[in-house]
Parts: C-alpha cells; sequence; structure tokens
C-alpha cells in the first residue's frame, strides 16, 4: 500500500528498513521525491542525477541495499561520487586548476582561521583520525601557527595526513599565494576557492541525508575537531562525539558553497 503522508513513508521505510524489505528501487523512488533545503533547483536535480546513477549501478551490480544505506549515510558514496564528478572535470582542467599556486608547504589555506576547518564526512572523519592517531603527542601545525590544522607538520607544513585529507582539503585551490598569506590573517583577497565538483559532493551527501530520513542518521563532523582530537590521543569514538555537527550544518555548508561559486 502506498503511504499518504511522508510521516507515514519515513515509517514504512524504517519497518522495510529493520525487517530488511527496504529495496534499491525504495531508494531511487525516494531520491525523486526527497528536496535539500535551500540549495537551487538546478543542484538539486544534478544531485539527484548522480545519486540515482549510482544506485542504478549498484541495482546492475546487486549489491546488498544494507551496503548501499551503510555507504550514504557514512559519506563514502558521496566521495566516490564527488571523485568522479571531479576527475570529470579535470579532464578539461578550469583557468582555476591550471594557474593554480598550490604547492606542498605551502599551507596558509590550513590555517583554519574560523576555527571549524570545513564539513566532512564520517567516512572522512575516521580516515582522518585513524591517519592522525599515531601520531598523537608528536608536534603538529599549531607549532607554526595557532590556528594551523593539527595535521600540519610544523617543520615541513606539509599535510601528515595527505592520503586521509577529506574532500574540502583536495577541493581547494588558489592562483595566488599572498593572497592565501593575506586570507589567512584576516584579509579578504580574491584568488583563492573551491572547485564546482565540491559543491555537487556536499549536495550528494545533503541528498543522502533526506533519502535516508527515517531509515538511519546522515551526519557531519568538523575537520579541526577531529584532527585535534586524534593528536590529543582521543579514540576515534570520542573524537566523533566531540567532533559532530548540528543538523543545519551541512546545508548551510552547501549555500555558502553556492554562494562562493557565484560570486
Ligand atoms: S590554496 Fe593557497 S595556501 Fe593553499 S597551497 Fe594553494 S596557494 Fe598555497
Ligand atoms: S587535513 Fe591536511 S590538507 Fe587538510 S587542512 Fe589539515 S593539514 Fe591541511
Amino acid at each position: 500500500m502506498k503511504p499518504t503522508s511522508p510521516r507515514a513513508a519515513r515509517r514504512l521505510a524504517k519497518k522495510q528498513a529493520k525487517s530488511g524489505a527496504l529495496t534499491l528501487a525504495d531508494l531511487l523512488q525516494r531520491v525523486e521525491r526527497s528536496r535539500i533545503k535551500g540549495v537551487s533547483g538546478t543542484l538539486e536535480t544534478r544531485a539527484k542525477r548522480i545519486l540515482a546513477s549510482y544506485l542504478q549501478t549498484a541495482q546492475t551490480y546487486g549489491l546488498p541495499v544494507k551496503q548501499v544505506v551503510d555507504e550514504m549515510a557514512s559519506g563514502q558514496a558521496a566521495w566516490r561520487l564527488g571523485h568522479a564528478v571531479r576527475d570529470e572535470m579535470l579532464k578539461t582542467p578550469p583557468d582555476a586548476v591550471r594557474k593554480a599556486a598550490c604547492k606542498e608547504g605551502c599551507a596558509f589555506c590550513c590555517i583554519l582561521s574560523g576555527g571549524e576547518g570545513g564539513v566532512i564526512t564520517g567516512f572522512e572523519a575516521a580516515q582522518l583520525h585513524a591517519a592522525l592517531s599515531p601520531l598523537a603527542g608528536q608536534p603538529d601545525g599549531r607549532d607554526w601557527h595557532p590556528q594551523a590544522c593539527p595535521a600540519l607538520d610544523p617543520e615541513s607544513r606539509a599535510c601528515r595526513a595527505y592520503e586521509a585529507r577529506p574532500m574540502i582539503c583536495r577541493s581547494f585551490l588558489s592562483t595566488d599565494a599572498a593572497a592565501c598569506e593575506a586570507n589567512a590573517n584576516g584579509g579578504t583577497e580574491q584568488g583563492a576557492g573551491l572547485l564546482g565538483s565540491h559543491l555537487d559532493y556536499l549536495a550528494v551527501h545533503a541528498l543522502c541525508r533526506r533519502v535516508l530520513k527515517g531509515i538511519t542518521a546522515v551526519q557531519t563532523y568538523s575537520l579541526a575537531a577531529i584532527a585535534r582530537e586524534a593528536t590529543e590521543g582521543a579514540e576515534a569514538e570520542t573524537a566523533l562525539n566531540a567532533a559532530r555537527h548540528g543538523p543545519a550544518v551541512l546545508e548551510g555548508a552547501c549555500r555558502d558553497a553556492m554562494a562562493a561559486s557565484a560570486s
């Protein structure tokens, strides 16, 4: 029987998920019906197309629905899909990429002046924690600059969690390192920004949250807080609890990224 209201649909989905009756076709229907609060229609349509193609591929390969739900909830789905969009975009690199001034040791963008460091998923938070916790107690980025990301090496200013760095670190670039230095000290210089693919990445994760509403929670975390907790020796669960965002932060990040890409 078709549910008569969104609340009834959520109750039904929760029951289906518990009993193992939830299918990938159900998730596809939920993608069609879901809305991402506060993002443009174009971005929402793109996120729906990307997530629907992921679910169709999962159907083709017969992936278990539990695995798919877990990947969507942790952010692993958004991670893979964000990379696919990014790789496609980099086949014809835009000016911002071709003229980027970024290089190892140029770490003004790792000074997290806002304190937050950016929105990361549970998948990214777990990877970052695993990479940094063996380095607990060693000198870290804050020995170079009080607001630097603790993942940074204070001498070489290279990221000590390079392979595990989150998407936001992979998406940020600039054509002007001097502008980055000025901005790290409170300036408002032009030249730096996020790749457009980051917007799709955030929107897909926000869409996963809407699609899984009533089935399972989709969380986000503060990059700076996870790095700090890990380098101060906190266990993964403690670090995740300390760094977990409230529910409005992800949609807020989507809106900020949209505004930045439009400016
Ligand atoms: S974004 Fe700016 S500070 Fe970061 S590596 Fe590129 S030029 Fe350097
Ligand atoms: S995780 Fe690495 S790349 Fe990202 S802000 Fe921290 S030091 Fe910089």
